[in-house]
């Protein structure tokens, strides 16, 4: 597929079809960048966090999981720094009045410049073949230095602007490299304004005095404020960790391509709480954790690369994305962050309170360093989903949509369709359901020919068909289809339970991680 908009409107439009997402209050023409779950939407997006709590928190003997409230006391996001810093620098082309992130701006005009240097490598690699020395060649050859050289000077008088607060010089940058509104072309720029990214409200009512809260940014915060309470109540020692599953809210100034970036949104976010010192070799453990677990769900390995930080925010010693390629490139999907003893001494700062660990084998107390993994639930969502959906030409000419999910993730792990309306084979197919409906998400479905039927559950993800049919009546067999294969074999209605746990339950996909 091209990275173009076509393959993420093919997408959107497939999700919208079949039930997965659709764009929030629709029938109000919609609210931009929030979205609504359907019934095929809800029932993946339910398997995905099985998947991750199950691998982050079920398995793990030091891990437990908590739920905090979304409000949070104001004075949590002043320690954590997010009333002060959290923040985008914003600028509106006074033409076409869309309104950018100007450091967003920057980088597309670096990725170009770093572009033309992978152009350059590539000619180079053609050109010596086998004798090819590309760290020579980048060291070298002269139009590669040049980018480079230019792509370092821009980064670090970039970084000094937004450092020093400096948004004038921000916006002389932006002049200076002459860029356009991607759009219209226009370079009539406003001035640069750093635009806070929490959604706040009131709490309780004016005459009370009502006090402003605001609708949490990330649910790390909720684990940090319950970290002794979780400590003393669970008597784990550490190395330990938090995990949280939950919704998080972002004034996004610009919010675009689908569920990738939402205004509302859901995170999967664990904090391990570990001895200072040890936190370097603990980011390492979760990085190679996080990615076997990605990788352990079969998408293909090369969908997925890391890309550490250079830039480091000012809590952190240490950070890495794991990057997906989407249909629009590869982009962030998850965080890994060595964040320090940053957010408990804040904490302990702004509350009073100590929030300290007693070691006993050291004999003291101290302020743990934390290790976070932190990976958007909705962007995993995007990122299974895309990678699934193909278009298939099959041998006998005809094609087919299908969406090759994990059996694990899929909504529905087996359809039960009755051949035919008639001659008791609703009766026998109902039946299958009712033994099968306690442990598995089933469909019954009976309209249409079989082969639309075993299209539609295609198109859905569904790995198993089911269909009854007169011989069933008779010896208590059916046959099963695969999905993929589209290969058909008779088996025992009773080894129908076998089967399914077998093939479609997270248990082997677990043990590979
Ligand atoms: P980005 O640079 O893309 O804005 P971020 O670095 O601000 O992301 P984090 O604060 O590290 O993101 O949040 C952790 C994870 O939460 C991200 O890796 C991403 O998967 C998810 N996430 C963050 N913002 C959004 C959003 N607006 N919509 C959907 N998911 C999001």
């Amino acid at each position: 597929m091209q990275k173009n908009e076509d393959p993420l409107k093919k997408i959107i439009s497939h999700a919208k079809e079949y039930g997965f997402v659709f764009p929030s209050s629709e029938i109000y023409d919609g609210l931009s960048a929030t979205y609504d779950y359907g019934q095929m939407g809800v029932e993946l997006k339910n398997n995905i966090k099985q998947y991750w709590w199950t691998a982050m928190v079920k398995m793990q003997e030091n891990i437990v999981g908590i739920d905090a409230a979304i409000f949070m006391h104001p004075t949590t996001w002043k320690a954590s720094g997010h009333v002060d810093a959290f923040n985008d620098p914003l600028i509106d082309n006074k033409d076409s009045k869309k309104r950018y992130r100007a450091d967003v701006l920057i980088e597309d005009y670096l990725a170009k410049i770093e572009a033309k240097i992978d152009k350059e490598v590539a000619k180079g690699l053609n050109r010596f073949g086998d004798q090819f020395d590309e760290a020579e060649f980048r060291r070298t050859n002269p139009n590669v230095v040049r980018n480079a050289t230019k792509i370092e000077e821009i980064n670090k008088r970039f970084k000094k602007a937004l450092e020093e607060e400096d948004l004038k010089d921000v916006k002389a940058l932006i002049e200076e490299l002459e860029i356009a509104d991607p759009v219209s072309g226009s370079k009539n720029w406003t001035d640069v304004r750093q635009f806070n990214l929490m959604f706040s409200t009131e709490l309780g009512s004016t005459a009370d005095g009502a006090s402003t809260v605001y609708l949490r940014p990330e649910t790390a915060q909720g684990i940090f404020v319950n970290f002794l309470n979780v400590q003393k109540t669970s008597r784990l020692k550490i190395p330990f960790g938090v995990a949280q599953i939950g919704k998080a809210f972002r004034n996004e100034i610009i919010a675009r391509q689908f569920i990738f970036r939402m205004r509302e949104f859901e995170q999967m976010e664990m904090q391990f709480f570990v001895k200072p010192g040890t936190e370097l070799k603990w980011y390492e453990y979760w990085k190679s954790f996080r990615i076997n677990w990605h990788k352990a769900l079969e998408l293909g390995d090369e969908n997925y690369r890391f890309h550490d930080h250079l830039k480091l925010a000012h809590y952190a010693n240490a950070a890495a994305d794991i990057e997906f390629d989407f249909p629009m490139g590869f982009k962030e999907l998850e965080g890994i962050h060595s964040r320090t003893d940053f957010d408990l001494k804040a904490h302990e700062e702004f509350s009073g309170k100590k929030l300290q660990y007693f070691d006993p084998e050291e004999n003291k107390n101290y302020v743990p360093y934390v290790v976070e993994t932190s990976i958007g639930l909705d962007r995993m969502f995007l990122a299974v989903f895309s990678s699934c959906l193909k278009d298939e030409e099959l041998e006998d000419g005809s094609s087919r949509v299908v969406l090759n999910l994990p059996p694990a993730l899929s909504p529905i792990k087996a359809a039960i369709l009755p051949l035919i309306k008639k001659d008791g084979l609703p009766e026998k197919a109902r039946e299958i359901f009712g033994t099968l409906k306690y442990d598995f998400s089933i469909q019954y479905d009976e309209k249409d020919s079989i082969g639309k039927r075993y299209r539609r559950q295609d198109a859905i993800g569904t790995p198993y068909s089911i269909t009854v049919d007169h011989q069933s009546l008779e010896d208590h067999t059916v046959t099963i289809r695969e999905r993929d294969s589209m290969k058909q074999e008779r088996v025992a209605i009773d080894s129908l339970y076998a089967i399914i746990e077998e093939r479609a339950s997270f248990r082997n996909v677990l043990k590979k991680i």
